[in-house]
């Protein structure tokens, strides 16, 4: 999704084939990577997976049957999932990634004439998706410390009644944490499906994954791309109410899940308690870099994220960002998006890099 056509974009000789109207307004999803040491900008997983993890897909992949369609159902990796989760294969919906499982939700229950509310500041896929799949947006504002503010939650689902909810808990790119009275609230109030984006959920100190019922139109979205280090494999899922992964089952492509990734999927389920101690490590190291955070010139916001917020007091958020940049340290620059005013985010590293960072940003700020 990055370059590509847009408003600014490449346009067509005259007369060519023309986009959607509002395909061609808009602009393209934006995460710029560039060529440095630290690159602290994109929360991936600080490291490679386990190396067992290769050595047994390597094996694993002498079995798949090359000319054979995959198991359209994903049975085996289903299976693994629910029995993670506790729940019934039937509650679990796997796509390329948490994006395709968003996608998937807008393809079944957003389109013409519907709505999705979004509270902003917010993961900038959840409009983004929605407009692609030509579903209204309509925009609540958080409160000023970036929780989700209940009288405005209640007022925006009043006035558009949207077809899909979307909350982000902890919150991308905030790393706030709603508490669960907030999302069973909006869970109560909704007129229709409440998202619970739970990309970064494993870092949080608690999980909706609890709320989901058959008698709740309420869904859970976790990735493997964080958590599990495992974003190269575009792998993410729900888990829901049973009716409603059945609807979305009949939307997706056929086949949309390949056998290598199934394998993947499931392989990396079997090495989860180590997975679960690099969270661990995660979350111990993220104390340690809003610690020394604290002692710098800078706001932060509490994260229960492998991410944190911050914005320089006295200095300028796009200067400290090139200044980092200059000492080949790559952070999220956030500081020009709307509400966002001067906030730049820090994924956390190794230890080594998180250094780096700290060293470089204290430079910066002398
Ligand atoms: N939700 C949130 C809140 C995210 O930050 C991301 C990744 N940036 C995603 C979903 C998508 O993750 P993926 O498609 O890699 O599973």
């Amino acid at each position: 999704m990055t370059g590509g056509a847009g408003p600014t974009g490449p346009t067509g000789p005259e007369g060519f084939v023309e986009p959607r109207d509002d395909v061609a307004l808009m602009e393209g999803y934006h995460s710029p990577q560039l060529d440095v040491d630290v690159r602290l900008n994109t929360n991936e997983a600080p490291g490679p997976p386990p190396a067992e993890l290769t050595t047994r897909l390597a094996e694993a992949l002498r079995t798949v049957e090359w000319h054979r369609y995959p198991d359209r159902a994903y049975t085996g990796l289903r299976t693994a999932l629910a029995d993670l989760h506790g729940v019934d294969p039937a509650q679990v919906f796997v796509a390329n990634g948490s994006n395709e499982v968003l996608q998937t939700l807008c393809l079944t229950y957003g389109g013409a004439g519907r709505s999705v509310a979004v509270f902003e500041p917010t993961y900038a896929l959840h409009s983004h998706i929605a407009r692609i799949t030509g579903t209204g947006v309509a925009v609540g504002e958080r409160s000023h410390d970036f929780g989700l503010d209940l009288a405005e939650v209640r007022r925006v689902l009043a006035e558009t009644r949207p077809a899909i909810t979307f909350l982000c808990s902890p919150n991308n790119p905030t790393g706030v944490v709603e508490p669960e009275a907030v999302v069973r609230e909006v869970a109560e109030l909704a007129p229709g499906l409440v998202v619970v984006d739970e990309a970064y959920g494993q870092f949080a100190p608690w999980s909706a994954l609890d709320l989901v019922a058959d008698d709740r139109p309420l869904v859970v979205t976790r990735t493997y791309s964080k958590t599990w280090a495992m974003a190269a494999a575009r792998l993410g899922y729900l888990v829901g109410p049973r009716w409603l992964v059945a609807e979305l089952d009949k939307v997706v492509l056929p086949y949309h899940l390949d056998t290598v990734k199934q394998i993947a999927g499931t392989v990396a389920l079997e090495l989860h308690a180590e997975m679960q101690a690099r969270v661990a490590a995660i979350v111990e190291e993220r104390g340690r870099l809003v610690a020394a955070l604290a002692d710098m010139a800078v706001d932060v916001w509490p994260s229960g994220a492998n991410f944190v917020l911050f914005r320089p007091r006295e200095l300028d958020g796009g200067d400290v960002w090139k200044a980092l940049v200059e000492r080949s340290v790559l952070v999220r620059n956030c500081a020009s998006w709307p509400r966002l005013e001067g906030c730049l985010r820090v994924t956390i590293g190794t230890p080594h890099e998180d250094d780096r960072f700290l060293d470089a940003l204290r430079e910066v700020l002398r």
